[in-house]
């Protein structure tokens, strides 16, 4: 009996096989990393036509999950790294033939930098190509990041602090710092995968008073909080500023949960104080400690905005068509919906269903798309986010 049996039509491909992102107990996680599965074709790499992931070198177990769509569970089919081996090893299955089922997993592991490929093979460990999952192994970059608990005019957070009410035995600073360290490991869940590692150097205390945000009335409250974190006590040059600040204490009502103005955007704005020869920049990530949720893929988007991946648009801090009139149309369908940075509105509507019930639980989407197509000028996101941090003056700024 043959292997597999379908229906080829005129001009139609047809793909035997699949891969998918592996299951985890929560996602997202470094373990099992999104598949950009948004299409075939890259324009950056033309030979390739599949789907693609990305990990960093020093994670020892990568998962992807591998589909037989439209071939027998009898057909025997080997996956085998392209390049023998040498940038992955694949660890399972580990003589290279997959089991005879619908769906397995195939775990790797990340060993030099580079760009390789998982090819499925038909009926021997050297037989005919039947699919490809690109893979780019990175090398990783470090991001420091300096933590600030601030009190604004000498007040403190509530209990409900980053999204969990302090449990009965821990003191309020126990509980901020573990949340801190939460956070963050959830937001390196997120970019892990992509070749980069958030660093939480250390978690200060700082003060605001309310002449920080400048004299009342407080019209333009975006300018208000950049100019803030310009002037904060404790601001590292060598650092991203996180400032976890208690919303309900500051003179204005917010109208975000969270923002991540990087620094080429706070300088367009004119965010910028002459308080030292260079200029103190209003750049970083601004959270309100008591909004609710707060998750790791919340602090990964703004995260997002630091590392310039919404740059496309005018600032580098809005979103696409909503935020910007005449700015380029893009994709919105149901893997977009997964996207970390969702080009189409702000976190604002983070909350709404049709954007939280997309396969990672509570969470919202967390995938960068690794490909480049030009008819839509926001893919490449996980090469823009990390070409972006090599250079470190686009991280951090006085
Ligand atoms: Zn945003």
């Amino acid at each position: 009996m043959a292997d597999f049996k379908v229906n080829i039509w005129d001009n139609q491909r047809i793909y035997l096989i699949d891969f998918g992102r592996a299951w985890a107990k929560q996602h997202p996680s470094r373990w099992c990393p999104d598949i950009d599965n948004i299409g075939y074709g890259d324009e950056a790499y033309p030979t390739e036509n599949g789907p693609k992931v990305s990990a960093r070198l020093g994670q020892p177990i990568v998962n992807v999950r591998f589909f037989r769509t439209e071939i027998s569970t009898k057909a025997r089919l080997y996956a085998i790294a392209s390049d023998k081996n040498q940038t992955i090893r694949i660890i399972t299955p580990s003589k290279g033939e997959l089991p005879a089922t619908r769906e397995s997993t195939i775990s790797f592991r990340p060993i030099k930098q580079g760009r390789t490929s998982i090819d499925i093979h038909y009926h021997w460990p050297d037989g005919p190509i039947i699919g490809s999952l690109y893979v780019e192994i990175r090398r990783t970059i470090n991001i420091n990041i300096r933590a600030h608990i601030v009190s604004v005019n000498g007040q403190p957070h509530g209990n409900d602090f980053l999204g969990e009410t302090r449990p009965a035995a821990l003191t309020a600073a126990q509980h901020q710092e573990r949340r801190i360290r939460d956070l963050i490991k959830g937001t390196n869940q997120v970019f892990e995968p992509h070749g980069l590692f958030l660093n939480l150097r250390e978690i200060v205390n700082t003060a605001w008073p309310l002449a920080i945000f400048g004299p009342a009335p407080y019209a333009d409250i975006l300018m208000c909080s950049l100019r803030a974190m310009a002037h904060s006590p404790n601001r590292s040059s060598t650092r991203i500023n996180l400032y976890i600040v208690h919303g309900p204490s500051i003179p204005f009502a917010l109208t975000f949960v969270a923002i991540g103005p990087p620094v080429a955007f706070a300088i367009a704005k004119g965010a910028r104080w002459p308080n030292t020869p260079a200029g103190k920049v209003g750049s970083g990530i601004f959270v309100d400690s008591s909004a609710s949720p707060m998750t790791g893929s919340i602090l990964a988007h703004e995260f997002g905005h630091n590392f310039s991946l919404t740059s496309l648009f005018p600032h580098g801090i809005g979103h696409t068509v909503e935020d910007t009139p005449g700015s380029t149309p893009c994709r919105d369908d149901i893997i977009t919906r997964r996207r970390l940075m969702y080009p189409y509105t702000t976190l604002r509507n983070s909350n709404n269903n049709w954007r939280m019930n997309v396969g990672y639980g509570n969470n919202m989407g967390s995938m960068l798309i690794q490909r480049r197509v030009a008819r839509d000028v926001t893919f490449e996101e996980s090469k823009r986010a990390y070409n972006f941090c090599l250079i470190l003056n686009n991280l951090y700024a006085n």
